[in-house]
């Protein structure tokens, strides 16, 4: 299912995301070999539309000539299916940000073998560079608290998201041998000049210090939950919509890395018959604790921080209606 390959298919830089099968089969591994041994790793395309990666790629070997690096290297370039037909996924495969923790599917083997690889070739640093669907400002996510991690994500924006799960996330698999990290910079074809800015400076580093939070003046937050809406119900950012079962305010998304005080209007519920999920890490449902339903009112019970908050339908029922966060002092 991997090809891996040692120079970049010829005319790769001229294509769109859409174009990339005319000259990549599938996920794709290319080691480019650089004066330092030890390689950056990038990754992009895990999610098939979410391209601004891809653009800052192009950037990248534009400036640096593939065949003279000063660092080697190494590109992941993911759902090449799914960046075909614009979409995050293809309907018959797995998440390929949740393939990453072992297990014997083809796409999980697929992806233990890009780490198996970067392991042994001792890797410098880990990017995957993602989209988002929902209005979230560009931020790093780290899944180990440890300086390196930090100072590497601030390279990218002040604002920080720990996480352990999804702990099937590439970024979790890396940060158990590199310094790693998850970059989300906007919407699809948002951010490209901030990426290659970033992995410029990781690229040109010598090491990645281990500066402490304080002295980077972060703001770091923990994803706390997951919040999912069962796959049967219909949603709908109308409030006042009287046909779907829950029918969310209309600046949903506004909502984002928000601090929202007790008794906050979600939207409305308009059947029993449903509930919202809420799975804290444990995976125990904690949306008791969280928020109430007062008549068709659905209202915060504790203070919230919400993250990649989406309206898109399908994102919505294919992973999450998004993750609630806490603050966190280092
Ligand atoms: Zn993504």
């Amino acid at each position: 299912m991997l090809e891996v390959r040692t120079d970049l298919p010829k005319g790769l830089l001229d294509l769109e995301p859409n174009e990339l099968s005319k000259v990549l089969k599938g996920p794709t591994l290319i080691h480019l070999k650089g004066k330092i041994d030890e390689p950056l790793f990038l990754s992009t395309l895990l999610h098939g539309n979410e391209t601004s990666g891809f653009y800052a790629l192009k950037k990248l070997f534009k400036k640096y000539d593939p065949n003279n690096l000063p660092r080697s290297i190494s590109l992941f370039l993911g759902n090449i299916p799914a960046a075909s037909e614009g979409l995050r996924k293809l309907e018959d495969q797995e998440d390929y940000n949740r393939i990453w923790a072992g297990g014997d599917s083809k796409a999980e083997k697929m992806a233990t073998s890009v780490v198996d690889q970067m392991k042994a070739k001792k890797t410098y640093a880990s990017i995957d560079i993602h989209n988002n669907t929902g209005k979230n400002p560009f931020y790093a996510c780290v899944n180990r608290l440890l300086p390196e991690f930090v100072t590497l994500g601030s390279y990218f924006s002040k604002t920080l998201v720990y996480f352990i799960e999804p702990h099937e996330a590439l970024s979790m698999a890396f940060s158990k041998f590199c310094p790693s990290t998850t970059v989300e910079c906007g919407k699809p074809g948002e951010g490209i000049e901030e990426v290659f800015d970033f992995i410029e400076k990781v690229y040109l580093s010598t090491e990645i210090p281990r500066k402490k939070a304080s002295e980077l003046d972060m703001k770091i937050y923990h994803t706390l939950a997951r919040v999912m809406i069962p796959v049967e119900a219909t949603v709908s950012f109308d409030q006042d919509d009287k046909d779907c079962d829950f029918c969310f305010i209309k600046d949903f998304e506004e909502l984002n890395f928000e601090e929202l005080s007790i008794g906050t209007l979600l939207g409305k519920r308009n059947s029993k018959k449903y509930e919202i999920i809420i799975l804290d890490e444990t995976g125990v449902d904690i949306s008791d604790h969280l928020i109430s339903y007062e008549g068709d009112k659905i209202v915060s019970m504790q203070p919230l921080i919400p993250s990649m908050f989406t309206k898109d339908l399908k994102v919505i029922k294919q992973d999450c209606l998004g993750y609630l966060m806490e603050k966190i002092e280092l």
